[in-house]
């Protein structure tokens, strides 16, 4: 029987809303929307796009944003029991986020360990913000992601994997084409439709877990 491994997406997944997305309406200048709307209508690349966002923003700011992150993001429901449950089951979970370090890792302090977390990372020591890229595209992918979904499942996944995506935007979409099956909400669920892509809705990780519960007895008895 294959082993599931779940890949779960942060901003608008596990929070209710998008944090990058806050932050800049509260701490960029105002070009950041222009660089946001190049993004959206893929004139420029996530990567490129986030570096010149965060470019907005002075150094100084960084213990009012964290303080800001962790006064008004939302988690959304069940994500504590959803951990539990793969823990209590033995699957591999891994956070995969086009988020920022410093506040991707506070957010999910006591809820997840810190090797289970990839994410993009912010340098503080220049007048402006800095992102830096440890988890950048490899030779497959030419889509200048920033923090890149299918190389990390393609650098994780064993063959006998039964890969799942948790998410709900776009930046999922193509780890979402190389899962198993996918849990999706927003505008990626709107893509599974129409890729016709093995998935399930879901508005809070109880109904995850629920699911899951139900995919591994179909699992089990498969076999
Ligand atoms: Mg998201
Ligand atoms: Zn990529």
């Amino acid at each position: 029987m294959k082993k599931p491994l779940i890949i779960c997406d942060f901003d608008g997944t596990i929070t209710k809303k998008d944090n990058i997305i806050s932050i800049m309406k509260k701490f960029a200048s105002p070009e950041w929307e222009s660089v946001k709307d190049a993004v959206l209508d893929e004139e420029m690349s996530i990567r490129k796009g986030v570096g010149k966002m965060f470019s907005f923003i002075p150094s100084y700011q960084k213990y009012a944003m964290i303080e800001y992150i962790l006064s008004t993001a939302e988690i959304r429901e069940g994500f504590k029991q959803f951990v539990e449950y793969t823990e209590r089951e033995n699957i591999p979970l891994f956070i995969v986020s086009g988020g920022i370090d410093f506040f991707v890792k506070p957010l999910l302090k006591h809820l997840i360990a810190e090797d289970r977390i990839f994410c993009n990372e912010a340098d503080f020591s220049h007048d402006f913000v800095e992102i830096q890229w440890p988890h950048s595209c490899d030779d497959q992918c030419s889509n200048d992601c920033g923090c890149c979904k299918p190389s990390i499942i393609r650098k994780i996944q064993s063959k006998d994997n039964f890969v799942i995506v948790i998410g709900d935007s776009i930046t999922d979409l193509e780890a979402a084409k190389l899962a198993d099956f996918v849990f999706a909400r927003d505008l990626l669920l709107k893509k599974c439709q129409d890729l016709n892509l093995p998935h399930r809705s879901f508005e809070t990780f109880t109904d995850i877990i629920t699911y899951l519960q139900h995919l591994n007895e179909m699992m089990k008895a498969s076999v």
